[in-house]
């Protein structure tokens, strides 16, 4: 027994000088592999000299100046491609998205319940900087109220030029950018509202037609706005009928202001409704709302947010600003996604970093999208109701673990789906019900064809 204990003991003494060797140079090893590594990380982010890493540089920086206003990654700055989960396909647009984004730089608004400057300013893609100029210099911009209108110019990089508010038809107060600065006037002279009825036949398409008959563009923007849960204008037909009836506010020839009281829209057989109520918002003649609501998540279960929404993102490895547009769901492989609201698909295919990836259309304003889906269960064109199965989660693509990558745009903007203020799909009842009932009285009759 003590010999067996002890004859261990001898072997551990003659092993040690050899076995601590060896412990040695694992040591020396180690200490190469963990100070060999910086310095390889240190390489790819300081050596700016081959012609990609100086794109990358210059991309950032541009984003930088721009004060954050990190653009939707279109496929073209390949270095973020790299690093994120961004498809390789655009989605098509037609000639209403082109409205609906107000390619002509000017923006007529309406405040609704809810809303703050800051916020509508900052859907409107409008510069963040002029944003916050704005804003913390002019302090009396907190009392925007419900029915006001505010409108907006901007320059093709999106820096605001001119904003004004409209506090009555009489009372206006205007905005204007001086070097980087905003000074302030106001226009007190008499504006004389206008009551208009405008009525069409749809001859050609509906943006053509609308134009046509002296619509503005704003003013069709708000139309096709107003009924994007109800009625799709691409499918309106030769023959079908539109009459508006809006008030115009002019200082002089020009027109400064505008209201959509109502609209009618007649499809077929079929009658589609938009009356303003007090809240700024746009009802059926029923009272009851036009816009349809969103799920948070597009999932049956919440689930563990793996990443969160973060345009300024730095990439782990490089260092480099890497924009996540979405959110990560960590979900197992087969988990069932689901559709967050009533809509069209309009992607659904496997595309490079993506893997395979949905993309679908709410109305003209909203878009969602689902990468890394081990499985697509919908076809492009097909129409989906909120709550449908549109695929099973997986981890196609770049992906380094199976998750759900999920993507929300309003008006072609990528915004945090956890945050973002989404449309609330309540009706009208007592008492503004009444008054809008009143409203539709008076509007509708003028609404005929
Ligand atoms: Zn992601």
């Amino acid at each position: 027994m003590a010999r067996q204990i002890k004859s261990p003991d001898i072997e551990k003494n003659n092993f040690k000088t050899p076995y601590f060797s060896i412990l040695g140079v694992l040591f020396i090893v180690i200490l190469f592999t963990a100070l060999w590594r910086p310095l390889n990380l240190d390489r790819t982010v300081y050596v700016p000299l081959t012609p990609q890493v100086e794109i990358t540089v210059n991309n950032n920086s541009h984003s930088l100046a721009d004060d954050g206003r990190v653009e939707m990654v279109n496929g073209k700055t390949a270095t973020v491609a790299e690093s994120s989960d961004v498809p390789e396909d655009e989605i098509v647009k037609d000639e209403l998205d082109d409205i609906v984004d107000d390619k002509d730089n000017s923006v007529q608004y309406t405040i609704v319940r809810g809303d703050t400057l800051h916020d509508i300013l900052i859907r409107y893609n409008v510069n963040r900087n002029d944003i916050y100029q704005l804003t913390t210099k002019f302090k009396q911009l907190a009392n925007l109220r419900i029915g006001q209108q505010i409108s907006w110019t901007t320059d093709d990089n999106h820096n605001l030029q001119t904003f004004s508010w409209t506090i009555s038809s009489n009372n206006i107060r205007i905005y204007e950018k001086s070097g980087d600065k905003f000074v302030e006037s106001s226009e007190t002279a008499e504006v004389v509202p206008q009551d208009i009825v405008i009525k069409g036949d749809i001859k050609t398409n509906f943006v053509a037609d609308a134009r046509k008959s002296g619509l503005t563009s704003n003013e069709i923007g708000i139309i096709t706005r107003a009924l994007q849960w109800r009625l799709d204008f691409r499918r309106l037909q030769v023959g079908d009928k539109f009459s508006v009836v809006l008030t115009r506010e002019m200082h002089g020839k020009t027109l400064s202001n505008s209201q959509l009281l109502g609209v009618r829209v007649k499809n077929g057989t079929k009658d589609y409704y938009a009356i303003l109520a007090d809240d700024g918002k746009y009802y059926d003649i029923n009272g009851s709302s036009l816009s349809q609501s969103f799920f948070r998540y597009p999932l049956a279960k919440k689930a563990r947010v793996s990443s969160g929404f973060n345009p300024r993102r730095l990439h782990p490895v490089t260092g480099q600003i890497a924009p996540h547009n979405g959110v990560d769901f960590a979900v197992s492989r087969g988990t069932p996604v689901l559709s967050v609201g009533n809509g069209e698909v309009v992607i659904a295919k496997y595309s490079g970093s993506a893997g395979n990836y949905i993309a679908i259309r709410h109305g003209r304003q909203y878009m969602t999208t689902y990468m890394h889906l081990d499985k697509i269960l919908v076809k492009p064109g097909q129409q989906v109701k909120q709550g449908d199965k549109i695929g099973l989660s997986g981890n196609t693509g770049r992906s380094t673990g199976p998750h759900l990558h999920f993507e929300l745009h309003i008006n072609n903007k990528p915004v945090n789906p956890l945050t973002a203020s989404l449309p609330i799909s309540e009706g009208l009842t007592g008492k503004s019900k009444k008054a809008f009932l009143a409203k539709v009285k008076s509007v509708g009759s003028q609404l005929n064809f």
